[in-house]
């Protein structure tokens, strides 16, 4: 049958899409055309009923033709927009995104869109305003009997323009305003077409005392001469390299043609810090977009965005959906970063969308990165991005040295070698500073019971309660459940209770035991969680006085300490041998990362990796080699085993209280695809269904069934048509089901 055959309504349709779990679009008739002025665009914001609920959708098209009957379409109640919220290339993302990661098309609008505006709350800050236009005599004959259109004619003719407010003060109806427009009397304008150029432009030459190096000085002009087209670049710049000034350049070059830049970082690294750098060395608007901003500062941002008032858009994941009124260039900071991947609900790669945002928009790209992505490093290899290399460390720092240390057959006390201990005594009494690393808050991992071997789990999870010290509580790092500290064992009474391992409360208090005269800080998510306690510990930091350094991840990006000389990082082993095919590659970034905190003043740095392995391959290149010989082999491994980025995943994932429909349910999925692979002759590789790795989280178990092919192409097949044919379908309430496309987290 042909699409033809199904038309059963022939008209003005438009095609909205409603936030609902259906991933598809729904068809509305217009509002009869006396209400309707404007008449509804493709873009614009229109509230319907759906359901016995009224939702607020985005028009994607408008077509001719529905395949519903008439008396099935509804008109939509309400056009909220007169002209499209997101500019052209961000709606086509969006619509390619839910596609590709197979979203429902009304959750990806309303994901990109702030709060407000989802809520239906109107634009403010686009300031429309209408001009007179040059009417033909018949066009001006139409107003011979309409003496208040005249009236409002005349007066928009003598004073050039009329706004919205200006209207509203003068007393004309904005009924009257649709009609002189209709009858193209009257040319509308919006405050973005006109907004666009006006931050200041920046002067081309503003006086900065900093003398490129050779590398940066490449890296600038091999960028500045390919900025008016699409291209990716790669700057591949170890930490102190010099990237954040390259970006500044190639921004200076943009914004001096009026050209709005946006900026994505980490969510750790988007400080105050940060962004203080951008507004020193630029004049234009600097607005940034993070998780911080309540809904009207986010609005504000975002329109500031919009209507090109704001010259840099400095952001966290989402940021990657404001629209720009001229978009001039993209930079992504610290690239291979995993929180640019979104990772539920509307599953996306921040970093991937910017690369198919900047090829819509026709600007260039800069992911920056000392330590690349595997990902980004084989695209550079197959010449889809071009591969920058920044090699030196800028001024007069100095490079730091890797050792392992084997502990193998050490006595370890809290987790330290004696030899650690030694090294770490010797930098303070040189009155320097130290870094440890160890990517485990809390006071210990495990709580058990000597007598009769009982572990305190999380109830909700299958994982182990991890044990704080202050106050003295057990919490599951996985659902957030918390409870206080038992006395004694549940199961037989027994009052000796013992904590196994290690995490960073249990360090800091033996450290501070260790080295009584040395303040050892603590920086994790637990000791930051006030607001302004990370700024303060910096602070306390950079004066520059002996101190130990504490801490997780966070100490792995953006901040530097300049007085640190030796990083330790307590162990490594974990990540050697982590269930998730990614976890050597994030080792070596996370120790790559933290070591690059070392040594940037004129004292040079040590850095010391204990492990019962090292001997191991993987260390060894990390601790011997540069970061590029470790990922090149780490890119062969993946390579041998067909891993990414030599071929495509996808994760679906079923969630259920309990393992047996969850199970039953993938089951049948499974053999969905089996079939619909051996029809098609697609080759597409299953692994599961299977309990996933943390087998239950938050109540729910987790069923997990793995897809693997060489083309995107067969999974995107495969998975348009499973989709289709779930949502035909009536699905077991109990059990929930979700697809990760190119999947950055297995666990
Ligand atoms: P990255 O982003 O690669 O970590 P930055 O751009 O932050 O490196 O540079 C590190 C430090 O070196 C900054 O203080 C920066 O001002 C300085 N810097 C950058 N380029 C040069 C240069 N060519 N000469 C001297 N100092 C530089
Ligand atoms: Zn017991
Ligand atoms: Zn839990």
């Amino acid at each position: 049958m042909s699409a033809e055959a199904q038309t059963k309504y022939r008209g003005k349709v438009l095609q909205v899409a409603v936030p609902s779990p259906l991933r598809r679009v729904f068809d509305y008739l217009p509002l009869p055309q006396k209400h309707a002025l404007p008449e509804p665009r493709v873009g614009i914001r229109v509230k319907v009923s759906f359901g016995r609920q009224q939702l607020i959708g985005i028009v994607v098209a408008v077509v001719n033709s529905s395949t519903l009957e008439k008396k099935k379409l509804k008109p939509i109640l309400a056009s909220l927009d007169s002209e499209p919220l997101l500019n052209n290339a961000v709606f086509k993302v969006l619509l390619w995104a839910a596609n590709y990661y197979q979203h429902p098309v009304g959750e990806v609008f309303a994901a990109a869109l702030p709060a407000k505006l989802r809520n239906g709350i109107p634009l403010r800050g686009i300031n429309k305003f209408w001009t007179a236009s040059e009417p033909t005599a018949e066009e001006e004959n139409s107003l011979s009997r309409a003496v208040k259109q005249q009236a409002l004619l005349s007066f928009i003719r003598s004073t050039g323009e009329v706004t919205e407010s200006e209207l509203r003060e003068t007393g004309f109806s904005k009924q009257l305003l649709m009609q002189l427009l209709q009858k193209n009397l009257v040319e509308e304008h919006s405050r973005a077409e006109v907004a666009a150029a006006s931050f200041e432009p920046l002067e081309k030459e503003s006086n900065f005392d900093i003398k490129l190096n050779e590398e940066q000085l490449i890296a600038v002009t091999t960028i500045s001469k390919a900025l008016d087209a699409y291209k990716c670049f790669l700057l591949d710049g170890i930490t102190g390299s010099g990237k954040t000034e390259v970006y500044m350049r190639i921004m200076q070059e943009q914004l001096s043609k009026g050209l709005q830049c946006l900026v994505l970082v980490p969510e750790i690294g988007l400080t105050p810090q940060t962004i203080t750098r951008f507004q020193q060395r630029f004049s234009c608007l600097v607005v940034s977009l993070h998780s911080g901003l309540n809904e009207t500062e986010r609005m504000t941002a975002w329109s500031q965005a919009r209507d090109g008032s704001a010259g840099i858009v400095i952001g966290t994941r989402s940021a990657i959906f404001t629209p720009l009124a001229k978009p001039g260039l993209i930079v992504i900071d610290e690239e291979h970063d995993s929180s640019f991947k979104q990772q539920d609900g509307f599953r996306y790669s921040a970093r991937d969308l910017a690369v198919s945002r900047a090829r819509q928009e026709s600007v260039c790209i800069v992911l920056g990165s000392a330590t690349p992505s595997l990902e980004s490093l084989h695209n550079a290899q197959t010449n889809k991005f071009v591969h920058l290399h920044l090699t030196q460390r800028t001024g007069i720092d100095q490079s730091s040295t890797m050792e392992v240390i084997d502990v193998s057959n050490e006595a370890m006390t809290e987790g330290f070698s004696e030899q650690l201990l030694y090294r770490i005594r010797k930098h303070i009494a040189q009155r320097n500073q130290v870094l440890v690393f160890i990517n485990r808050r809390g006071f210990a991992p495990i709580l058990n019971c000597q007598t009769c071997g009982w572990i305190c789990e999380c109830e909700n999870c299958i994982a182990q309660f991890t044990v704080h010290a202050n106050p003295p509580s057990i919490r599951c790092h996985h659902c957030g459940a918390a409870a206080r500290l038992p006395r004694s064992c549940p199961s037989c009474k027994s009052k000796d209770l013992n904590t196994m391992g290690i995490g960073t409360q249990r360090i800091e208090v033996f450290l501070q035991k260790q080295f009584t005269d040395t303040p050892v800080i603590r920086i994790d998510r637990d000791s930051t969680r006030r607001k302004h306690s990370l700024e303060k510990m910096l602070e306390e930091i950079n004066k520059g006085d002996p101190c130990i350094l504490l801490g997780t991840q966070m100490l792995a990006k953006g901040h530097h300490f300049p007085n640190i000389t030796l990083v330790a990082i307590l162990d490594a082993d974990s990540g050697l041998f982590s269930a998730d095919f990614r976890g050597q590659e994030h080792m070596g970034q996370t120790i790559v990362q933290v070591a690059g905190r070392a040594g940037r003043a004129d004292r040079p740095g040590e850095v010391l990796i204990q492990s019962r392995h090292a001997s191991h391959e993987t260390l060894q290149s990390l601790a011997n080699k540069t970061y590029s010989e470790f990922s090149q082999s780490q890119l062969q491994e993946r390579m041998a085993a067909q891993l990414p980025p030599f071929s495509h995943l996808c994760l679906l994932r079923t969630e259920a209280s309990e393992m047996q429909p969850a199970l039953q349910f993938l089951d049948g999925i499974a053999q969905f695809c089996q079939r619909f692979s051996a029809h098609n002759s697609l080759p597409i590789e299953q692994l599961g269904p299977l309990p996933a790795p943390m087998e239950k989280r938050a109540g729910k178990y987790r069923v997990q069934l793995l897809l693997k092919t060489d083309k995107r192409g067969n999974l995107q097949a495969l998975l348009s048509s499973l989709c289709a044919e779930l949502e035909s379908m009536k699905l077991p309430r109990s059990v929930r089901f979700s697809i990760d496309v190119d999947p950055q987290d297995l666990v």
